[in-house]
């Protein structure tokens, strides 16, 4: 802060607290080289945080640089503490975003199914990269085609299992 900075500061502080100290030139150069470090803008609001806080309803002492710099330093903790979370929030994201394994459509899908049935999405998206693996070849029980999910006599896909057991034989005789 410099001195137009500290006068400011000090006119603030006179208007609140009537004990406060006469803003003459020796008192603000006191000031303005104690707060030399401390950006001008802290001022005002440094004033206005001590005369509402609870240190000052108890004691009522009038502020001082040490007061000011006192905020400022606790400021400059909390922005870099900020940044911090936000470098780890940041590093977070960027971990979760980086391409693992290429999540497949059918594996989103059953695990979004899955998830809105209740039931384990991590299982779900395993069933489903076994169907499809299954799915590669074709089916000598119903015949049903590579890409083609196994159908029962009247036409209806398997629900219930992967595919025809002799279906899963022949897609792990393939490995
Ligand atoms: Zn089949």
């Amino acid at each position: 802060m410099n001195t137009d900075e500290v006068r400011a500061c000090m006119a603030v502080a006179a208007a609140i607290d009537p004990t406060m100290p006469a803003a003459d030139d020796d008192v603000v150069a006191v000031w303005a080289a104690m707060l030399d470090d401390v950006p001008g803008k802290i001022g005002a609001s440094a004033v206005h945080w001590y005369y509402r806080s609870d240190a000052y309803r108890d004691h009522k002492r009038t502020i001082t640089p040490a007061d000011i710099f006192g905020y400022y330093k606790r400021q400059a903790n909390d922005w870099r503490e900020k940044q911090k979370a936000k470098e780890i929030i940041a590093a977070e994201r960027a971990i979760e975003a980086a391409p693992r394994e290429l999540p497949s459509i059918h594996g989103l899908f059953a695990r979004f199914q899955a998830e809105k049935r209740g039931q384990d999405p991590d299982m779900a998206e395993a069933d489903a990269s076994a169907r499809r693996f299954v799915m590669t070849v074709t089916c000598p029980y119903c015949k049903a085609q590579p890409g083609q999910q196994c159908t029962t006599i009247t036409g209806r896909v398997l629900a219930r299992e992967l595919a025809h057991p002799k279906r899963i034989e022949v897609a792990h005789a393939h490995i």
